[in-house]
Order: C-alpha cells, then sequence, then structure tokens
C-alpha cells in the first residue's frame, strides 16, 4: 500500500486564477479533498475523475463540520495510503487553523506538506486598488481578527493597542464586531477621519466596496447592504488608492448571468463572461458520473491494441476513458498504434492534453459527418473501431460505420453516464431563485427544454432581480417563443463571441 499524505493547501481568496501551480498540480493527483467554505467550488473540477470530495465549512442554517471530526477525517484517510488535500481558502496558516491541523497530523506521524496560498488582505487590496504599503503613507501592515471563533462573540484582539498604529490595518471577520472595533479604536487615538475601505468576495465577480472614515464607516456599510466574507482595510492608503477601478469596472461588472452547463460549450461562454466581469451561475441540469461495465471494459482494455481507430464522442469520454486506462497501464504506448478521431474541437483539445495527436475531426461537429468521413475518406471495411461514450450510446454513428456502406467491426466503451439533476437541491439554483439574475442566456433549444423542465425548482423569490432571456440565434428563439418565454434579445450572429458583445449592449444601462 502507498503511503498517504495530507497537503495542506491555501486555496486563496475566490478566484481559480489566484491559486499556486503546486496547488493545482496536487488537486489534480488527489484521492480525497477536504475543503472549506471559503475555498471556491470550481477547484474541484481539476479533480481526476472518482475522487473524494468533502465540503467541511458551514451550511446555511447548520454549523460546520467540529474541528476535530475534520482532523480525524484527514487522519483515516492518510492511514489508508490515500493522498489527502486539504484545501482552504487563502493561506492556511493565516486564521485558518492550520497549526492545530498540522499539530494532530504530528500526534499520527502523518506525512504532510504545506501550500501557501495568497491570503483575503493582500487579494482584497490588490483588486481594490489599495496599496498596502507606500513609501510616504504606511510602513507596516498588521493583520488582526475580530474573532477567531464565529461562535464565540467577544473580541480577541485589544484594538486600543492600535489606535496609534501609523501603518495599515487588515481586519479578517470583523464586519459583526465592526462598531465596537472602531470604538476601541478611536479610544486608543485613532483619527475619526482616518480612511476605512470594505470589500467582499474580493477577486470574485460579485466583489462589492464601500469606502468612508472611521466615522462614516458603519452608516456607509449599512447603506451598501455590504455582507460577510469581508476584508476590512484601515488606514491612509485607502484614500490613495488607485482612481481607476481595474476590477469592479469592467463591462459585465455587477451583472449576474445564468448560463446551462448542459453542453461542452458552457464552459467557454462563462469564462467569456466572466472576463467582462460578470457573475456567473451555471446551472447543471445535467450531472456526468463515471460508469463502466467492469468486464467489459477489462476485456477492451486487454485487446486495445487491436483497435485502428478509437472514437471520442465527447470531453467527459476522453476523461474517463484515460482514468481508467492509466489505472491498467502506466505507459501510454500500451494505446498501440491506433488512429483518434474526435466528434468536435472541445473533445479534440481534451485528447491533446495527453500529447497525442488527433487524426480526423469532422468539418461538421457531430457524429454522423465523423461517420461519414471515415468511410469516404479513409476506408474502414473490415477495420476493427473502438467508439467511446457515455450512456447515450450513439447508435447511430455504430450503425453507419457497420451498415453496408462502412462495414467496420466496432466495439463500444460506455465510459460514463449522465443523469438529470435535481435542481431542488442544488446551491447555483438556490442562488438563482434567492436573487435572480440580470440575464439569463440560452445557447441552444435544448438548453431552453431544460430549463422550462426545471421551472418549479427555478422559481424566484419575490425580490428577486427578474432576468432577461437572450437566444444565441433564430432557432433558439424559436424554441423560447414555443414556451412563450420573453426573448428580450438575439445574438446578431450565431457565435458565443457576438452573444457575449450583445449582452454586454443590452446590459449596459
Ligand atoms: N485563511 C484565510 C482567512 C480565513 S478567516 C486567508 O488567508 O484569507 C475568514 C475571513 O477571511 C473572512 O471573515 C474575511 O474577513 C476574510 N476573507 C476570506 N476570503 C475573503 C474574500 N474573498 N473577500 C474578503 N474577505 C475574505
Amino acid at each position: 500500500m502507498s503511503q498517504g499524505k495530507v497537503y495542506l493547501i491555501g486555496a486563496g481568496p475566490g478566484d481559480p486564477g489566484l491559486v499556486t501551480v503546486r496547488a493545482r498540480e496536487l488537486i489534480e493527483l488527489a484521492d480525497v479533498i477536504v475543503y472549506d467554505y471559503l475555498a471556491n467550488p470550481q477547484l474541484l473540477d481539476w479533480a481526476k475523475a472518482g475522487s473524494e470530495k468533502m465540503y467541511v465549512g458551514k451550511r446555511s442554517g447548520m454549523h460546520s463540520i467540529p474541528q476535530d471530526e475534520i482532523e480525524e477525517i484527514l487522519v483515516d484517510r492518510a492511514n489508508k495510503g490515500l493522498q489527502v488535500v486539504r484545501l482552504k481558502g487563502g493561506d492556511p496558516f493565516v486564521f485558518g487553523r492550520g497549526g492545530e491541523e498540522i499539530s494532530e497530523l504530528q500526534i499520527d506521524k502523518i506525512p504532510f506538506e504545506i501550500v501557501p496560498g495568497v491570503t483575503a488582505a493582500l487579494a482584497a487590496a490588490a483588486y481594490a486598488g489599495i496599496p498596502l504599503s507606500h513609501r510616504e503613507y504606511s510602513s507596516s501592515i498588521t493583520f488582526l481578527t475580530g474573532h477567531e471563533n464565529p461562535e464565540k462573540q467577544t473580541l480577541s484582539v485589544d484594538f486600543k493597542q492600535y489606535g496609534k498604529n501609523p501603518g495599515t490595518l487588515c481586519l479578517y471577520m470583523s464586519l459583526g464586531q465592526l462598531p465596537r472595533i472602531l470604538n476601541e479604536l478611536k479610544a486608543g487615538g485613532m483619527s475619526g477621519e482616518m480612511p476605512v475601505g470594505i470589500i467582499q468576495w474580493a477577486t470574485l465577480n460579485r466583489q462589492r466596496s464601500v469606502y468612508g472614515t472611521i466615522d462614516t464607516i458603519i452608516e456607509d456599510a449599512e447603506k451598501s447592504g455590504i455582507g460577510t466574507p469581508a476584508m476590512i482595510i484601515i488606514g491612509e492608503v485607502v484614500a490613495h488608492r488607485s482612481k481607476t477601478e481595474w476590477f469592479e469596472g469592467r463591462p459585465l461588472f455587477g451583472k449576474r448571468i445564468v448560463v446551462t452547463r448542459a453542453r461542452e460549450q458552457a464552459g467557454q461562454l462563462s469564462q467569456m463572461l466572466a472576463d467582462q466581469g460578470a457573475e456567473v451561475i451555471e446551472l447543471p441540469f445535467i450531472s456526468v458520473e463515471q460508469h463502466f461495465d467492469p468486464k467489459r471494459l477489462s476485456e477492451v482494455l486487454a485487446g486495445i491494441a487491436v483497435y485502428e481507430w478509437i472514437i471520442f464522442t465527447s470531453a467527459n469520454g476522453v476523461k474517463n476513458f484515460f482514468d481508467l486506462f492509466y489505472r491498467a497501464y502506466d505507459d501510454i504506448r500500451c494505446l498501440g498504434p491506433m488512429r483518434i478521431a474526435a466528434v468536435g474541437a472541445a473533445t479534440a483539445r481534451e485528447i491533446e492534453k495527453h500529447k497525442l495527436k488527433v487524426d480526423l475531426v469532422p468539418q461538421k461537429a457531430n457524429a454522423d459527418a465523423l461517420a461519414q468521413e471515415l468511410i469516404e475518406n479513409e476506408g474502414v471495411e473490415s477495420v476493427q473501431i473502438l467508439v467511446v461514450t457515455g450512456n447515450q450510446n450513439r447508435e447511430a454513428l455504430v450503425q453507419r460505420l457497420e451498415s453496408d456502406e462502412g462495414r467496420a467491426i466496432v466495439d463500444t466503451l460506455p465510459v460514463y453516464k449522465t443523469s438529470k439533476n435535481d435542481l431542488a437541491q442544488d446551491p447555483a439554483a438556490e442562488r438563482f431563485r434567492q436573487e435572480g439574475a440580470d440575464a439569463v442566456l440560452f445557447t441552444s433549444s435544448s438548453t431552453v427544454k431544460s430549463f422550462v423542465d426545471q421551472h418549479a425548482a427555478l422559481t424566484l423569490e419575490p425580490d428577486a432581480r427578474k432576468p432577461a432571456f437572450g437566444s444565441i440565434g433564430p432557432l433558439t428563439t424559436k424554441t423560447l417563443k414555443e414556451f412563450k418565454l420573453p426573448v428580450a434579445f438575439e445574438s446578431t450572429q450565431a457565435s458565443l463571441e457576438h452573444f457575449v458583445v450583445e449582452t454586454i449592449s443590452q446590459l449596459k444601462s
């Protein structure tokens, strides 16, 4: 049995782009990932198929899992020989109870590694344009916490002492105690004019910030409705923040947009919208799970070298196939000299991650076009072909290859299954119901159908924002109209780029 190990990893402040390269490597390798409220769940998308993911943060209306239970989980999994990633928001050693976790690991003689992360103070300052130190205004930076324990209402720091501090103060976990903290700072000698900034959900597209002074900030914060998690920065440097709002000033900033995750291209659309500043809610109408028949799998893998072609019909098929393949073989050459076909560009990209060239991607990204090109250009008579699929078995593709037209010998290997999600329990859907959105973007008729299908789980609360419905093109618009959904705008051309441009011009108020 291999030696288990625990990796205590800083998940950074929220934006997945702000974790270290080492963090990403380890997430990809992990057998188990134990993560917190502030660790962005998007980081889990990097995990290999089949890894165990455990959420141990707070849930609405419930307390978080007690610290000793978390420590027990880490020890238990490591003792089983597993590679355990413990993901914590920001940096694990900055108000993250990392110290407690490693002392437990030491008692149990479990090997560990610690990967630092971008802590919230640094992230909030950068994304708000506040220089934490400044040659003229601040030569020290202090990290403080309002309380160590959210369940405890006491201040754990004597804030009076910091009233005369001439540098920058960064306050973690302090919003709830802010009136008391400010009183103490003033009692310690701080001027009521001292600038203060509060930044909520720093680095995410739901970031909000509010500025004032020691004397005004409580009222400013209340008016703005800002909430937790928030970083509070106090000091002259706050007044010297950049006038250009490089982050909050982007065209879709402050807009919430819903896309459906039913298709592979959804990831690309989400990314494009997020780059323009939008907060994107991805509704996962469909979930994908690794699923295979062990007997069939071992037969196919044992005879893998006999196939002349392997066809992948989706990126999910590629991911799950290689996960299973690497469990059986540790040398890519065991794949044999076969040629590789992919049904579309997203599928091909997933294959290329394995440093494998894709020999055939049809002009039109569909299974029929793929069969056609194989039959016409390559000739498949008596050729052994492996088709890697999900639980929708792509019978049409197989039949066509096997028909008199093709006369190929085809084996199918299903490696995953898709099933319909119940959005009633999904956190993204919950956020949509509670808060609504500025727009819902439909990229195909099937996304419209899924949306209508799950209507009950998507009914908005009375004061949620009412979204405008956007359509990528005439076909999707037609479907929206069939379901009597009001179409607010349609992309001038049916491409993701045009759709984003159209969305920006529609939502710009
Ligand atoms: N280990 C974390 C801190 C955990 S304590 C780190 O290094 O950042 C939790 C507090 O961190 C929150 O109450 C808030 O004050 C701050 N925080 C964490 N992420 C934040 C974010 N994205 N924006 C603003 N504050 C954040």
